[in-house]
């Protein structure tokens, strides 16, 4: 599962990089180009420096442990989970259907739990604001205050896992899944 990373021209003078919900956006002064070499070792080394806020491997979520954090937090956002289904998902950790159904990705079982509860929360917030604008990010900044910096944590437990699976492939004990 890759942190996208989207591209996105503005009238400034430097690169910059940030971690939103959706992955990381690298932002261009108009004249460079996505595929530049400048731009390329710019963003390698943003990724780098996400990947060294390291994370806790200790703790591992169980299905349960995932039921019980929907049951809280739809409690604590005042809206109605109708089903959740917990499956492989290829690009996503969650999403989540203005019917009410959640769809958690499998791979949540192995992260942190506060992690999984940024996920949980991220999405049962999207029942009231679709979108990222002004209004989630309010509500996500009252319920859960360090969303963004577990925000970041996330991505940087995408970007090593994606590395760490590359290496295993180079040694080739690695599972090839097609990518991502
Ligand atoms: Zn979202």
């Amino acid at each position: 599962m890759l942190p996208e990373v989207q591209y996105r021209h503005q009238q400034r003078q430097s690169l910059a990089m940030k971690v939103t919900p959706d992955g990381v956006v690298v932002l261009l002064p108009c004249g460079l180009n996505a595929d530049s070499p400048q731009v390329r070792t710019f963003v390698q080394a943003g990724l780098q420096k996400l990947q060294t806020s390291k994370v806790s491997e200790t703790s591992e979520v169980s299905s349960e442990d995932l039921k019980a954090l929907v049951a809280d937090w739809s409690e604590r956002i005042g809206v109605a989970v109708r089903r959740v289904q917990v499956r492989g998902m290829r690009r996503k950790w969650a999403s989540c259907s203005s019917r009410g159904t959640l769809t958690l990705s499998a791979d949540l079982l192995r992260l942190p739990h506060d992690l999984v509860e940024y996920v949980v929360c991220h999405e049962l917030v999207h029942l009231r604001v679709p979108e990222h604008g002004k209004g989630w990010r309010a509500l996500m900044g009252a319920y859960l205050p360090d969303w963004r910096e577990r925000e970041r944590r996330l991505a940087g437990w995408v970007v090593d896992r994606q590395r760490e699976r590359k290496f295993g492939d180079l040694g080739g004990v690695g599972v090839r899944d097609g990518g991502e």
